[in-house]
């Protein structure tokens, strides 16, 4: 079945992404078997998961013959990044709304930013305009796409970590892409755990696992609050996709998307001990680098989770590496 491939889309990511055993922190935890699927390295401007969403939405805003880029996120967003780098890659203009005031030093994600000559404006805004911009109104991006059409360009706004159906097209390719290499490998997963933000990227792998038959859980850890449950969130955004790519797909109801809160500490964005700690457990176990705000809490809530037996000991984890590392930079003194 080749289902992702009707869905125009442009090669932007490094894939497949490799899939490798973690041997040593299996050894460390004496739980279940943990494998790490790299999406931190889809290549482009250092990587992350995001690439794969915006091979099919920069496919779309190509088809609507679009000028110019515009889209949010903050000061460290490795969206705003990996948004910028693609649409250079196509030759097109950016515009970058990043939360906050221009800080004093460019570290980190503004510093790739800036390097791949976007358009930054710095602007802060409330959590109740990022929740719409996340939900596809646009209070923020809406002014700049006007200014853009004032001037004769097109604008294409895409919402908050590309999280929309056809940004969803990305996951659920990434999980025929993780079927192969399972088959290949003849490794069955038991979970694939990641991280959540926006929970596109959940959306994808669960409607992945649905479409492609996979007898796999997805399992996401939130690294930030939000008004709604993110389970609903998901579900609904799930239901979204199969009903305008025409899916043949099953409806998903909340509780059948797995989400653990557990480990967001005071919020997004800001470090949590263990989230700090399961940084230097990777580093030094694995060579792998995680970051700060997403995949170090994600990681903390797996290795917690499996001190909790919460998993079977001849199960087989996925973690998927969802990138971000390079905000490390910017949180330097987090680790001194
Ligand atoms: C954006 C991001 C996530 C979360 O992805 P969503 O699709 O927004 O849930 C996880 N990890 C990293 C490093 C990210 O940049």
């Amino acid at each position: 079945m080749n289902l992702t491939k009707q869905y125009p889309k442009i090669e932007l990511a490094f894939l497949p992404t490799p899939l490798v055993y973690a041997e040593n922190l299996t050894k460390l935890l004496k739980g279940p078997e943990i494998f790490i699927k790299c999406d931190n390295c889809t290549g482009l401007a250092l990587g992350g998961n995001k690439t794969r969403k915006l091979e099919y939405i920069l496919a779309d805003a190509l088809a609507k013959k679009a000028d110019v880029i515009i889209t949010i996120g903050g000061l460290q967003s490795n969206w705003a990044r990996q948004t910028a780098a693609a649409a250079r890659k196509i030759g097109l203009r950016v515009i970058l709304v990043l939360n906050g005031e221009k800080p004093e030093e460019y570290q980190g994600n503004l510093l790739l930013d800036h390097l791949l000559g976007c358009e930054i404006r710095f602007k802060p805004y409330t959590d109740e305009e990022e929740q719409k911009e996340e939900a596809g109104e646009t209070p923020i991006t809406g002014e700049i796409a006007e200014e853009i059409l004032r001037v004769g360009q097109v604008p294409y706004i895409i919402p908050l970590g590309g999280c929309n159906p056809l940004g969803n097209l990305g996951y659920i390719s990434a999980i025929e892409e993780l079927k192969l290499q399972s088959e290949e490998k003849n490794i069955h997963f038991d979970y694939i755990v990641s991280a959540v933000g926006t929970g596109g990227t959940q959306a994808g792998i669960e409607l992945g696992l649905r479409l492609f038959k996979m007898d796999c859980k997805g399992l996401g850890i939130s690294i930030s609050r939000h008004i709604k449950p993110k389970s609903q969130e998901i579900a609904d955004l799930c239901n979204q996709t199969i009903k305008d790519l025409n899916f043949e797909c099953k409806a998903f109801s909340p509780e059948e998307i797995l989400i653990n809160y557990d480990y967001i500490g005071e919020g997004y964005a800001i470090p949590t001990m263990d989230g700090i700690k399961a940084i230097y457990t990777l580093a030094q176990t694995e060579g792998i680098i995680l970051d700060p705000v997403y995949t170090g809490k994600a990681m903390a809530g797996m290795i917690d989770l499996i001190k909790k037996n919460y998993f079977k000991k001849d199960e087989n984890i996925l973690f998927l590496h969802t990138g971000g590392e390079v905000a490390n930079f910017a949180y330097n003194k987090m680790f001194l």
